[in-house]
């Protein structure tokens, strides 16, 4: 079997890039391992520039009528009580409407949704798009791929081969990168629950030792994330689910009712949160994409995220090739040129995150009450937070800002301008410099 680009795995990294690929008339084939869909959770939160790449892909309408919009990031912190509600002691607000985009605010959109638009996207130029599900892609035998597909081996050829098969990747074995990973003091436990129609507004409630991350999905449903100590949960599984009842009750009373939907340990998934990061994307005609390359701490939403920008750009560069005639060897590395410092940057973001929440010292709380406090005050750092976030652009965090954000210095009081922000918003030149 010959095609221009295969992918071995056909998660939200694979599925964007085949969907650009046929769309502009490049015969490209994905051997997706699972025959149906996952039940494993995976991200949902899509921030605002892959709202911004989904519109180019023409397929924005479906992913909003299927989201629940998140137009604030909210923290909360409380102090329980014992046998009263949770004393409210700090809530700080962060707008992505403080960005200069007309993409102001996230989605909450079910993975397997997001995987289904895009592959029916992709369906739509079915001379291009070729998808063969229950297909492992194993390696790679005399320079072509080898799928095995009902008991059968397949063997395609190709000009491009991209990895996205998520956290274990073939192809990343075959291109012998070197990576360094990094593990977290803490685990996470995530489950969909139900949610009253009036919780529309997603938080973050903390208290000197308990997280809770509350994210609404449409029909009425909330993800939730909350925090253990890494190696705890089959210590917690022993306690029953009224621990978790009771946890979540404690830290946010109108999910006291709901969360007792949950009725078996097996809806609970266990997140076990660590980063990685490839020396390399390209390798020849070998290149990787998403959890193959990156894969990011779960704090900031972002993953899913890096692997929706990673396709859009390789996306744009192997589509522009074929139109232009361009030898795809000589410009792959373009896609690594421009991914990579933003996935660095992405990365090390997240971590900070991470380790904001990692200390459960009342002095640590302090700290992180006057710093989440700060960003908001300040609107240089606001701005700065959730441009950074959006994936929209890039604006680094100077020595001044972080003393600023430290309590060092006293807050200013400019509010920065539309203007201002432009040059620090990605420009298509920035985006897809091999056109200029
Ligand atoms: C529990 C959990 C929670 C997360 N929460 C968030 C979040 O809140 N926000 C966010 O943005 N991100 C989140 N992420 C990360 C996000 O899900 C991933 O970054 C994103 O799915 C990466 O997309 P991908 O296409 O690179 O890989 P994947 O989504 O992992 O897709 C890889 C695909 O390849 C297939 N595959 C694997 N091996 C082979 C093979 N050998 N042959 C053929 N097919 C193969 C797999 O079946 C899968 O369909 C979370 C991840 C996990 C695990």
């Amino acid at each position: 079997m010959r095609t221009e680009v295969f992918i071995a795995g056909g998660g939200v990294g694979g599925l964007a890039l085949a969907a650009k690929l046929a769309s502009r008339g490049v015969h490209v084939t994905i051997a997706e391992q699972l025959k149906s869909k996952s039940r494993a959770y995976k991200g949902e939160l899509l921030q605002p520039k892959t709202l911004e790449i989904l519109h180019r892909l023409g397929v924005l309408d479906e992913i909003e009528a299927s989201g629940h919009v998140i137009d604030q990031l909210r923290f909360q912190e409380i102090k329980r009580c014992p046998g009263r509600e949770p004393e409210n002691i700090q809530l700080t607000e962060l707008n992505y409407s403080r960005v200069a985009s007309r993409y102001d605010h996230a989605l909450m959109v079910p993975h397997e949704t997001t995987k289904d638009i895009l592959r029916e996207k992709a369906q739509n130029y079915e001379k291009y798009f070729h998808y063969l599900p229950g297909a492992r892609f194993l390696g790679f035998e005399n320079g072509r791929a080898k799928v095995r597909q009902k008991k059968e081996t397949i063997h395609i050829e190709a000009d491009i081969y991209v990895g996205a098969e998520g956290r274990s990747s073939p192809t990343r074995d075959a291109m012998n990168v070197r990576m360094k990973r990094k593990e977290y003091n803490h685990h996470f436990l995530t489950v969909t629950i139900p949610r009253p129609e009036t919780f529309t507004k997603g938080k973050i409630i903390t208290t000197t030792s308990c997280f809770l991350g509350l994210f609404p999905l449409p029909d009425n449903e909330v993800r939730t994330v909350y925090l253990i100590k890494a190696g705890e949960f089959k210590k917690i599984k022993q306690k029953g689910l009224d621990y978790v009842y009771k946890a979540y009750g404690d830290l946010e009373p109108e999910l006291a009712e709901t969360v007792q939907a949950i009725t078996d340990w097996k809806d609970i998934q266990l997140m076990i949160p660590h980063t990685y990061h490839v020396d390399r994307y390209v390798s020849g005609n070998l290149t990787l994409v998403g959890d193959a390359a990156h894969t990011v701490h779960p704090m900031a939403g972002e993953g899913m995220n890096l692997a929706i920008q990673d396709a859009d750009v390789l996306g744009e560069l192997l589509a522009w090739c074929k139109e232009e005639g361009k030898s795809y060897h000589e410009h792959l590395h373009y896609y690594e040129d421009v991914r990579k410092p933003r996935v660095s940057f992405l990365l090390a973001l997240s971590h900070m995150s991470a380790l904001v929440y990692s200390f459960s010292n009342p002095w640590w709380r302090k700290l992180r009450m006057r710093a989440v406090q700060r960003i908001y005050d300040d609107d240089q750092l606001h701005v700065k937070q959730m441009l950074n976030i959006s994936g929209l652009g890039r604006w680094n965090f100077s020595l001044l800002d972080r003393a600023i954000q430290g309590s060092m210095l006293p807050v200013r009081r400019k509010r920065i301008s539309d203007q201002k922000q432009q040059d620090k918003l990605f420009s298509e030149q920035e985006d897809y410099p091999w056109k200029f």
